[in-house]
C-alpha cells in the first residue's frame, strides 16, 4: 500500500471537512469510514417514503462569513440550499405560561425577552458583550488549547483587547453571570437557560462556562442564525464529498479501523482497518482522528502503553451523554397548526424534548406529510448494560412515553402516526461507532472548555484529534472550526505556517 501524506479516520462533518481542506491544498489524503455513507451524527437514513436526519437538524454557520460558508467558499463549492429559522425554536415550559419563541430578528428577540423575563436585560447585555469579544477572537481562528510555540503565536494573534477583560471570566459559569446581574433567583429564566444550555453544552447554568454559554445563547439571532437545510442534512456531507472527488481524495467506506500504530521501520503511522473479515493497512505521515477520543483507548492501545499520562487523561474525560431519538411521520393535517420547525418542550415524565418538524415539500416526506423527530438526553449505561429482554421492554416503554408526550403537545391522535421508531445509545453506537453511543462531545464546563480542553495535538507526533470533543465543541459548525484548526496545525508542522481563512 503506497504511503499517504494524511489518513483521516471518520467521514462525519469533521473528517470530511479536514480531508477537503488539506486535499484542496494539494496534500494526498485517504479518508476511511466504517459506515457505508458519510455524515455520522449529521447524516440521514431512509425509511419507507421518509428521510430522517439521524442527529443534527439545525445548522449554524451558513450565513455569509459563517464557518461553513467560509470553508465552502475556500473549497469552491456551492453552499447547500437552506432557509433561516425564524423562530429558531419555540420553548414551551408547559407550566401554563406563554411559550417562548426565540426570534432571528434581534430587536424582536429583545422585545420578547423583556416580556418573557422582565428585568433580565442586564444579563442579556452582559452576554452580548462577552459574545462580541469571543466572536472577534474566534473569527481569527485561534488554536486552543495551546501546546507549542506555533499554537501560542496563533492564540496571541487572535486576541483582541476586550478578551483581556472577558478573560477574567475564564473560570466563571452562566450562573455567575446571573448572580452579577442579581438574577440568581429568577426561576423561570433559569429553567429556560438550563433547557437551552443543555442542548448546546450538555451542562446546566451551574456548569456551563460563561464564555461558551454567552455565545451559544446568541447563535439564533442576526448576524448569525440557525438554518434548515432543504432535502436533508445529508446535503452538507454530499457537498463536501463532491469537493473530495474533485481533489482526488480516496474515500473508502465500509472499513472499520481497529488499530493505529507507529511503524518504526517505515517511520510512519500504520492505520489498520477491517472489512468483511479482510484486513487493510494504510500508512501515512499524519493521521487525523475524528471518532470520540475515548475510542483511542482501544485503537491506540500500544502507544498508550508507553504514555500512561495520556491514557489517564483520556480516561478521566467527563462522561458524555447518550441520546434517545424518536423518528416519526404523519400527515400535516393530523398535527395542530405549527409556527416553528423546532420546539423544545418540558414533559413531566421525560424532561426536555427537542423536536424538529420537516418543512412540507422539503424532500423529507411526500406531499401532504411531514417527519417529526424528537430527541432527549439519556445516560448511556442505563441502556448498554441491559439484557436483551429488558432492553426491548425499556425501548418499547420509551417509544410509548415519547408518543404520548407528542400527542398531548401537538394534538395528535394516536392512530394517526404513519411511522414511529426509536434509536437508543445502542443504535448510535452501531451507526457511528461511538463507544456506548456517546454523543455531542465533552460538556462545556469551565474545566474542559477552551484553554483547558483536550488538544487536537496529541503527545504522539503526527497523530491529531478533531471533532466534537475538541475546541470549540459540538455541532456541525463547531466541528468544522475544529477541522480548520487541525488542518492549520498539520500544515504548520509541514512548514506551511500562513494558511488561514
Ligand atoms: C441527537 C443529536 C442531535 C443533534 N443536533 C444537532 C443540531 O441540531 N445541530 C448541530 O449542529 N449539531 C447537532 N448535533 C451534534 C452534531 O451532530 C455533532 O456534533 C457532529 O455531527 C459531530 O461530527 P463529527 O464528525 O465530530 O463526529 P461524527 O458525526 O460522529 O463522525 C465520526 C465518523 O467516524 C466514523 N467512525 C467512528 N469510528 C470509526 C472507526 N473505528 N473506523 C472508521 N470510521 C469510524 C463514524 O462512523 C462517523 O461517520 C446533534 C447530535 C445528536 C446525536
Amino acid at each position: 500500500m503506497s504511503k499517504n501524506e494524511i489518513v483521516v479516520v471518520g467521514a462525519g462533518i469533521a473528517g470530511l471537512t479536514s480531508a477537503a481542506i488539506l486535499s484542496k491544498l494539494g496534500l494526498s489524503v485517504t479518508l476511511l469510514e466504517s459506515h457505508t455513507q458519510s455524515g455520522g451524527c449529521a447524516g440521514t437514513f431512509r425509511r419507507k417514503k421518509y428521510i430522517f436526519d439521524v442527529g443534527a437538524t439545525q445548522v449554524a454557520g451558513l450565513e455569509e462569513g459563517g464557518i461553513h460558508s467560509k470553508i465552502f467558499k475556500f473549497l469552491d463549492i456551492p453552499v447547500p440550499e437552506a432557509s433561516i429559522l425564524n423562530p429558531a425554536c419555540i420553548v414551551d415550559l408547559n407550566d401554563g405560561s406563554k411559550p417562548i419563541p426565540i426570534w432571528y430578528d434581534k430587536n424582536e428577540w429583545i422585545r420578547e425577552r423583556e416580556i418573557q423575563f422582565p428585568g433580565s436585560s442586564k444579563f442579556w447585555q452582559l452576554c452580548t458583550l462577552i459574545h462580541k469579544s469571543n466572536w472577534t477572537f474566534a473569527n481569527k481562528n485561534p488554536v486552543l488549547p495551546v501546546k507549542n510555540l506555533w499554537d501560542v503565536s496563533q492564540f496571541l494573534k487572535a486576541l483582541v483587547p476586550t478578551n483581556l477583560i472577558t478573560g477574567i471570566l475564564l473560570k466563571s459559569t452562566i450562573f455567575d453571570l446571573l448572580r452579577i446581574c442579581g438574577l440568581s433567583n429568577d426561576e423561570r429564566l433559569i429553567q429556560f437557560l438550563n433547557l437551552q444550555l443543555k442542548l448546546y453544552s450538555q451542562e446546566d447554568i451551574h456548569n456551563t462556562a460563561a464564555l461558551y454559554g454567552s455565545t451559544v445563547l446568541q447563535m439564533s439571532q442576526q448576524p448569525h442564525g440557525l438554518w434548515h437545510l432543504k432535502k436533508s442534512m445529508q446535503v452538507l456531507s454530499n457537498a463536501l464529498e463532491d469537493s473530495l472527488k474533485k481533489t482526488g481524495v480516496k474515500v473508502i467506506f465500509g472499513q472499520k479501523i481497529n488499530s493505529i500504530n507507529f511503524d518504526d521501520v517505515k517511520k510512519s503511522w500504520k492505520v489498520s482497518a477491517i472489512s468483511n473479515k479482510k484486513n487493510f493497512d494504510y500508512y501515512a505521515d499524519d493521521v487525523i482522528y475524528t471518532p470520540p477520543p475515548q475510542s483511542l483507548l482501544k485503537h491506540l492501545e500500544n502507544s498508550l502503553d508507553h504514555n500512561h499520562n495520556y491514557r489517564k487523561r483520556i480516561k478521566s474525560l467527563p462522561k458524555p451523554s447518550g441520546a434517545l431519538v424518536f423518528y416519526s411521520a404523519l400527515k400535516k393535517e393530523h398535527i395542530k397548526e405549527i409556527t416553528s420547525y423546532h420546539y423544545q418542550v418540558v414533559s413531566d415524565e421525560l424532561g426536555s424534548l427537542f423536536i424538529s418538524i420537516s418543512e412540507e415539500g422539503d424532500g423529507r416526506a411526500p406531499k401532504g406529510e411531514i417527519t417529526l423527530i424528537a430527541s432527549l438526553f439519556t445516560k448511556t449505561n442505563e441502556w448498554i448494560d441491559l439484557d436483551q429482554r429488558d432492553y426491548i421492554e425499556k425501548k418499547r416503554d420509551y417509544l410509548q412515553k415519547i408518543s404520548n408526550a407528542l400527542e398531548s403537545q401537538f394534538d395528535i391522535a394516536s392512530e394517526n402516526w404513519l411511522h414511529k421508531e426509536l434509536a437508543t445509545p445502542l443504535g448510535f453506537e452501531r451507526w457511528t461507532n461511538r463507544p456506548n453511543g456517546i454523543v455531542g462531545g465533552l460538556g462545556q464546563n469551565p474545566d474542559v472548555f477552551g484553554l483547558f480542553g483536550l488538544s487536537s495535538r496529541t503527545p504522539f507526533q503526527g497523530l491529531w484529534l478533531c471533532g466534537d470533543s475538541i475546541y470549540p465543541g459540538e455541532g456541525t459548525a463547531g466541528v468544522s472550526q475544529s477541522a480548520l484548526m487541525v488542518s492549520r496545525q498539520v500544515l504548520a508542522s509541514k512548514g506551511i505556517y500562513d494558511f488561514n481563512l
